[in-house]
């Protein structure tokens, strides 16, 4: 008997071939609404689930009782509850490594152009606006040779730190749960507290996973050890940082710009002032979205889903208790 795989995703006609092969492949275009007697009936016998921004519930896999694996099409899964995975024997795999310097690209994008005033000044030039040459009012600041604070130091956060030391000369300083020796060595990166690597860093770019922990990390006191001229770029999860109290710290010049790719409700509410801010560069959640590396994520969780349905091991694998 064929097992049967839902496909939330976008997948390439290869990759859905390819699934094909093996499995009995459902595409499912609509949320993963239970109330819907379709959706329902093809969780009832799914071994396999692939998506991104899944809301996955125990409701959900109540109603998936004979699930195998989840494969999301992201690294971050914030929004899949693991260790209920694990307690019922569903492996949740992930897309790490073939989006980092994608990410940090745009990651770096965001420094330069909340630093520059790319976008106000593209905008304003749109708007006919520039009549004689500009003076010290519209005048950005430099990237380069400045300190760059990386909040987390994983894959993504070392690939920006590497664009910026390498590519910029920038000093690096990390706040990171475990130390990274190697990174110090290689790019002079020093580890030190979140509150003082607040207070020295001219660039803050958060890239922790989003977990019970590192909600809010950054709210009202964290903003204002930060210096009045430096920029936050946010490229990992909304919630980590308190948006409320960054709305006011860039309304109040506690601090001075901030480049953000991700909120803490996305899409973003049309009364969200973010948008509309001079000093703010807003972007929806592009982190990973080029063709190459979305096209190399589906991929990842084609591999990682056929894998797990054939009995071995997947190449991404979050929670490993579930194997051994
Ligand atoms: P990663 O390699 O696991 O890096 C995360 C880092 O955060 C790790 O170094 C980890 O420390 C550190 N960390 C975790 N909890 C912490 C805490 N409470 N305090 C301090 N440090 C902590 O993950 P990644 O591949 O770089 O991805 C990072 C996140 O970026 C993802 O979880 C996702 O949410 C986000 N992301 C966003 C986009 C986008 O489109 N904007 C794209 C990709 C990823 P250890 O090294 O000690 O474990």
């Amino acid at each position: 008997m064929q097992k049967n795989v839902i496909v939330m995703g976008r997948l390439s006609p290869t990759q859905r071939a390819e699934l094909e092969q093996h499995f009995q492949v459902a595409e499912l275009t609509k949320p993963l609404d239970l109330t819907q007697p379709d959706v329902h009936s093809m969780l009832s016998n799914a071994h396999g689930l692939i998506g991104s921004g899944m809301q996955v519930t125990t409701t959900l896999l109540d109603a998936a009782p004979a699930l195998e694996v989840i494969a999301t099409i992201s690294v971050g899964y914030d929004n899949i509850p693991v260790d209920e995975l694990t307690k019922r024997g569903i492996m949740l795999c992930n897309t790490p490594d073939v989006l980092t310097e994608t990410t940090a690209d745009t990651g770096f994008a965001l420094i330069m152009a909340t630093a520059r005033r790319v976008v106000e000044l593209a905008e304003w030039i749109k708007e006919g606006h520039w009549q004689t040459s500009i003076g010290p009012d519209l005048f950005g600041s430099d990237v380069h040779g400045k300190t760059l604070g990386m909040v987390g130091f994983g894959r993504i956060g070392q690939a920006v730190a590497r664009r910026g030391a390498l590519g910029f000369g920038m000093r690096i300083l990390y706040s990171n749960a475990s130390p990274k020796p190697a990174l110090e060595q290689e790019l002079g990166a020093q580890r030190c507290e979140l509150h003082e690597l607040l207070a020295d860093a001219d660039f803050v770019c958060v890239t922790v996973p989003l977990t019970a922990e590192t909600e809010h990390l950054i709210g009202v006191t964290e903003l204002a050890h930060m210096k009045p001229s430096a920029i936050l770029v946010n490229i990992a999860r909304g919630k980590v940082i308190d948006e409320k109290a960054l709305i006011e710290a860039l309304e109040q010049g506690v601090i001075k710009a901030a480049g953000l790719d991700v909120f803490a409700q996305e899409p973003l509410s049309s009364e969200s002032p973010l948008p509309r801010m001079a000093n703010v560069v807003a972007l929806p959640h592009i982190g990973s979205a080029t063709h190459e590396t979305r096209d190399a994520m589906a991929q990842r969780a084609v591999d990682n889903t056929r894998l797990a349905l054939q009995g071995k091991r997947p190449i991404s694998l979050v929670n490993e208790e579930v194997w051994r």
